[in-house]
């Protein structure tokens, strides 16, 4: 399959080329023809799949094909965009954003506006007034400038409802209804979801006519390039000392270390910080500004570590993320799988490390239901956990199809290393304090949470 069978004008398949796809991924395969028909799509396919591109795609496709049937926009007047994009974070805007940049780098004279939460109004009320091709917005912030009167969305073409799953998840089914209502019914409706079941399934079919189901991999597939594994911590201690360790490894490109809480991501991010390593926070109560500067330190590699919740961390992008660490475990079990996409990025491997504690034993097991597969245990010499690991309960069952290896097959610890217990890296010498911007996005301008005998 090539990205030139799949039916996009040459200006597309520049751009695909220009990013260095060879080929398209099996969800772009599928979705981008049926699409680009006008078909209204439910597609599930998990982050890392290049499922962006296979809206972004046909979405430009509509903007070049408005330019060449010479339908014009008459100057002076409020035309809104083409096409809008519900996101449910302001990271995964910018990701859109990004993608929608790249992919419509030959298309002239391209208008994308991003309308999130937590920035300032100026900007955004400029952005609206002018003509648009592309709108990405978070649902909040779009209901505020459509009660202002400010984003007019009478000439919507295509709707795409990006993770929409996670979009009910944060309560904005109600702003979705209110937005989809004000736009013109005979529209074309894509959405990308993990799950389709339930209240998303629900909304699909008040907001679709007819929509082709699309389901390339589903939560239970395994990530083919990360790899995973496990690791039982005796106490926060031993979990603080496996952590260590593990970021000290020379083959830690760049990490992603997530926590429960944002209390814990400061408090970690800071003892981290302490021991040399160029790391930041990123979580929700953090301003937006901050979390710009964080995204971009990342990008640019002047962090290596990156301490994150779930919210903020969803639908980060960044290549040379070679780790997931699980330090505290996630509320859902979906958002283990959303965790480890971050890593094995754009054809790379990855590694995803958890670290769980005893008291951690129903949630790994509720993950490896979910995702129908057995996270392999893996010891550290010197570090190995005082009592083994814990009996599981009860078998993990696969629900739903079962794909990739199945968990009891994948037994047997792996050993690595040979840092002994309790042996506190300094840094490797290479890891410098972060500073972009205005001050340190860590902990700079903020209450330093006290540390606590236990992160929880
Ligand atoms: P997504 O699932 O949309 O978040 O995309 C995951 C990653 O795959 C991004 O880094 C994209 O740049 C990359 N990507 C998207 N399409 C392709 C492709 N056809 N070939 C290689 N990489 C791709």
């Amino acid at each position: 399959m090539t990205f030139e069978s799949l039916g996009l004008p040459a200006a597309l398949n520049r751009a695909v080329q220009d990013a260095g796809y060879s080929q398209p991924t099996p969800v772009q395969a599928q979705a981008v023809p049926a699409a680009l028909q006008g078909q209204d799509l439910m597609v599930s396919a998990s982050t890392g799949s290049g499922k962006t591109a296979s809206f972004v795609l046909p979405a430009l496709n509509r903007v070049l094909a408005a330019r060449g049937s010479g339908q014009r926009r008459e100057k002076g007047l409020v035309h809104g965009p083409r096409i809008l994009v519900l996101v449910p974070t302001r990271e995964l805007a910018l990701q859109v954003t990004k993608a929608v940049t790249t992919y419509g780098r030959h298309v002239q004279g391209l208008r994308v506006a991003s309308i999130v939460g937590g920035v300032p109004y100026g900007a955004q009320l400029k952005a609206l007034r002018g003509p648009l091709d592309l709108l990405i917005a978070t649902p909040g912030r779009l209901m505020d400038h459509m009660a202002s009167g400010k984003a007019v969305l009478a000439h919507v073409e295509l709707l795409v409802l990006d993770e929409a799953d996670r979009m009910l998840d944060m309560g904005f089914i109600e702003d979705i209804h209110h937005i989809a209502a004000a736009l013109p019914a005979a529209r074309q409706t894509l959405m990308t979801s993990a799950t389709f079941a339930g209240a998303v399934g629900h909304m699909a079919s008040e907001l679709m006519r007819e929509p082709r189901r699309i389901e390339v991999d589903s939560h239970t597939q395994a990530h083919a390039d990360i790899e995973q594994r496990l690791h039982w911590a005796d106490d926060l201690r031993h979990k603080n000392a496996l952590l260590d360790h593990i970021l000290t490894e020379r083959s830690v490109e760049q990490a992603v270390v997530f926590t429960s809480t944002q209390r814990d991501a400061d408090w970690l991010a800071d003892r981290l910080a302490e021991m040399g390593h160029s790391v930041a926070a990123l979580h929700g109560g953090m301003p937006q500004g901050r979390r710009n500067r964080v995204l971009e330190g990342l990008r640019r590699r002047q962090l290596r570590v990156l301490v994150a919740t779930d919210v903020a961390a969803r639908g980060i992008d960044v290549p040379g993320i070679s780790h997931v660490i699980n330090y505290g475990l996630p509320m859902k079990a979906e958002d283990y799988v959303h965790r480890i996409g971050r890593t094995g990025r754009a054809g790379r491997s990855g590694l995803a490390v958890t670290l769980a504690e005893r008291r951690d034993a129903g949630m790994i097991q509720r993950i490896q239901r979910f995702t129908t597969q057995r996270i392999p245990p893996a010891t550290i010499s010197g570090l190995e956990p005082r009592v083994p690991e814990p009996a599981p309960q009860q078998r993990p069952r696969p629900h739903g199809k079962a794909f990739g290896k199945p968990f009891d097959k994948s037994f047997g610890n792996k050993s690595f290393g040979n840092k002994p217990f309790g042996a506190r890296p300094q840094g490797d010498g290479q890891h410098k304090p972060f500073a972009p911007g205005r001050g340190a996005p860590r902990g700079a301008g903020g209450a330093k949470p006290a540390p606590r005998a236990r992160p929880r």
